[in-house]
């Protein structure tokens, strides 16, 4: 089933996407008037025809939505939003900071956001073939966005008001620079891919992205941690009635991860990439890239929890490419 009702005004709308984690959730929330969705799955058929059963559910139409309220710009949470604003005229909500990066790599510069992960990964060690295939990878998620929509930038601490629907939004960067989480007057915090129930979300240091994103994420985290949430709605998988016992346990993964990251680091040195090897892809043979974990995603995360650990003065770096790290003289 992919409509669940949690609550007579609250549905979920669980629609398929073709990546990792296999389903994307969009909420729709009923307002006085109709409807607002918070996230929009993929432009995808099978999304449309999920968002089509989900507002038949709420016994709604297409007409009936007021707005849609973006967490982050990744493809499989914005996917659906510039078609719904074509056809229907919605207003499309994002915070100012993702706004900005969102039109430049969806808008602007398509090549851009390839390039940042491109650069990322040749940066930190990745042979070029593997480069290559997951520029390819990255350069065909654009078809299931477009169009990008013109959204209505909101900003950190902002309430928003849409048609009876209030909620305080709160900039929480990490998983994406300029993610946000909408905790609304009910105390229930949609809280994007910020915490998920299942996993870990990907934190990945960009060529071009904010310089410590574990730090930022780490900081986040501890700035949610005590909101008066009664059940978070994470992007994917099953609601969170236990918040602040989920935030503890993500900030001890990143605790141990990053203990388990630095003994990895031989004295001389390593990159991201074979530490992605060492973390995520175990028994990965060189020639062929691994495809439990993206690449992408992978070497990203190991970069960016080495990167935390280079400005936490434990390791220096040397710049290569590939980039190398090296543990810092005296560290302990
Ligand atoms: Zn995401």
């Amino acid at each position: 089933m992919p409509v669940v009702c949690l609550e007579p005004d609250l549905f979920c709308v669980r629609m398929p996407i073709p990546f990792p984690l296999g389903s994307v959730n969009v909420y729709l929330v009923r307002t006085r008037h109709g409807a607002l969705l918070v996230d929009a799955g993929l432009r995808t058929p099978d999304c449309f025809a999920a968002l089509q059963e989900g507002l038949e559910s709420a016994g709604l139409s297409f007409a009936d939505l007021r707005a849609v309220v973006l967490t982050h710009a990744h493809p499989d949470h914005i996917g659906l939003a510039g078609v719904l604003q074509e056809r229907i005229g919605v207003s499309v909500y994002l915070l100012d900071v993702e706004a900005q990066l969102a039109r430049r790599v969806w808008v602007e510069d398509y090549g851009f956001r390839v390039r940042a992960v491109t650069d990322m990964l040749r940066a930190h060690g990745v042979p070029d073939p593997w480069v290559e295939e997951a520029g390819r990878q990255v350069a065909r998620l654009r078809e299931l966005v477009a169009p990008f929509p013109q959204p209505t930038p909101l900003a950190d601490g902002q309430v928003l008001e849409v048609d009876g629907f209030s909620a305080r939004v709160l900039w929480t960067p990490g998983h994406s620079d300029g993610h946000m989480v909408l905790l609304d007057a009910c105390g229930r915090l949609f809280c994007g891919d910020h915490v998920l129930p299942e996993v870990s979300p990907n934190i990945s240091l960009y060529a071009g992205g904010r310089p410590n994103p574990l730090a930022d994420y780490l900081d986040s985290l501890r700035k949610v941690r005590d909101l008066p949430v009664i059940v978070a709605l994470p992007g994917h998988g099953d609601p969170v009635v236990d918040w602040a016992g989920r935030v503890d346990q993500l900030l001890e993964h990143h605790r141990l991860r990053l203990e388990a990251a630095y003994a990895l680091v031989p004295r001389q040195g390593t990159t991201a990439f074979r530490l992605a090897q060492q973390l995520f892809f175990q028994g990965a043979s060189d020639g062929a890239c691994p495809q439990e974990v993206p690449l992408p995603l992978a070497v990203g995360e190991a970069a960016a929890h080495l990167e935390w650990l280079r400005q936490a003065g434990r390791l220096v770096r040397e710049d290569g490419p590939p980039v190398v790290y090296r543990p810092a003289e005296g560290a302990l």
